[in-house]
């Protein structure tokens, strides 16, 4: 019973906009740190988040579903 699966290719996967649907494979995936959720470049945008820890507010880089969510 030898399985062999030697993955030797892990650089980039591809990642797909959970806002858009856009795939893509050539670049890194960013993720929402809000929902952690991938998202492309053009549904990211920084933003200020506050932090309940030190109770500072520090930028993030958030899509524009949690960004629109916030009222
Ligand atoms: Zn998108
Ligand atoms: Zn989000």
């Amino acid at each position: 019973m030898a399985h062999c699966s030697a993955e030797s290719e892990m650089e980039k996967s591809p990642w797909i906009c959970h806002v858009c649907d856009f795939k893509s494979a050539d670049t890194e995936s960013q993720a929402c740190d809000l929902c952690f959720r991938v998202t492309c470049e053009l549904h990211l945008r920084p933003a200020s988040v506050y932090n309940k820890d030190n109770g500072l507010y520090e930028t993030a880089r958030v899509c524009i579903v949690c960004g629109s969510s916030k009222s």
